[in-house]
């Protein structure tokens, strides 16, 4: 039995009737990669580059940078790797950068928005993608914190510049849906990138108002809250519309009935922790494509996150 459960874990991602739901790691250093291979990652969905610059007490170099970009993707040995830029700001402080203490951090200037106002910042970790790129295929660019289709045009245009001045070939380029607004608009949105990645932890949190960190608000801050489904719904829609694939990092997709539920909607990939990996895969090969997309419908006629949850019992119980 040991080993049927070590070979299942190798097996792709997918729902009992074969359809593919790939299952990724959430993991920011190199050295994690080979823990997350043997869980039976199938690339990285999710590299928070801002864990390299809250580790340490200073900057790190673009060669820095480069270095371990380059060992996480050698590490994955042409299996997909989303690098997500620096997101910082909001909870994630990095006292030496000196930035200006603000009073909603997490309404202020966080990810792509800091990114912006700090080239000095941004420009190197674009240019180390870059190098990285020219040596290896299937490395994916992901930008966090996306709330207008101006933001990811003007990230895309310093993207471009620094690629042809290193002379990189054309990277995959994709955003974080975790804004509310951004779920709104993503007809706009799947028009011009090449995939959407959905952060529940944030949407959830902007969704609902509700500060993800925040004790006394824990238990209802939850992505199966029909809100955040349907704004996931409405990506999923969009993103197929213009043939672009949508895929989950947010915690939700870790979780047994959330996996399920974003699987149901069209999500196409999931990014877990490395724990999670032999669990998601487990799940998504109990349920047909038919049966999850049935109970997807449903979710999103439900009036609570409660009532969501309550429509997913263990396999084999039979429900909807
Ligand atoms: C998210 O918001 O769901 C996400 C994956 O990003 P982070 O948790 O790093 O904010
Ligand atoms: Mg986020």
């Amino acid at each position: 039995r040991r080993e049927a459960a070590r070979a299942a874990r190798f097996e792709p991602g997918a729902t009992r009737d074969g359809v593919r739901v790939e299952v990724a790691a959430n993991i920011n250093r190199a050295a994690d990669a080979l823990a997350a291979l043997e869980a039976g990652a199938e690339g990285v969905g999710l590299m928070r580059t801002e864990f390299l610059f809250l580790e340490r007490d200073s900057v790190p170099t673009e060669d820095e940078q480069e270095q371990e970009y380059r060992a996480m993707a050698q590490a994955m040995e042409g299996r997909p790797l989303i690098i997500r830029t620096l997101d910082i700001g909001g909870d994630k402080e990095v006292p030496y950068l000196g930035l200006a203490r603000e009073d909603n951090s997490f309404l202020g200037l966080r990810g792509i928005r800091l990114c912006f106002e700090r080239p000095d910042l941004f420009l190197p970790q674009l240019r180390a993608v870059a190098r990285v790129a020219r040596d290896h295929a299937n490395v994916h660019l992901m930008f966090p914190m996306i709330s207008t289709l101006e933001d990811f045009r003007r990230a895309r245009a310093l993207f471009e510049t620094v690629r042809l001045e290193l002379g990189a070939p054309e990277v995959p380029l994709g955003v974080m849906i975790e804004v509310p607004s951004a779920a709104l608009i993503a007809g706009a949105l799947a028009a011009e990138v090449d995939f959407f990645s959905v952060g529940t932890n944030d949407l959830t949190q902007y969704t609902l108002a509700m500060d993800r960190l925040h004790p006394q608000l824990a238990r209802q801050t939850d992505a199966m809250h029909p809100a955040v489904l349907q704004l996931i719904a409405l990506t999923v829609q969009a993103a197929d519309r213009h043939g672009k694939w949508v895929g989950v990092c947010g915690g939700a997709a870790g979780d047994e009935v959330g996996a399920l539920m974003l699987a149901g909607l069209g999500v196409r990939e999931l990014s877990v922790s490395t724990p999670q990996i032999a669990g998601v895969k487990a799940a998504l090969r109990g349920r047909t494509l038919p049966e999850l997309q049935a109970l997807a419908r449903e979710a999103l006629t439900q009036p609570t996150a409660e009532a969501v949850r309550a429509l997913v019992r263990p396999a084999g119980r039979g429900e909807a």
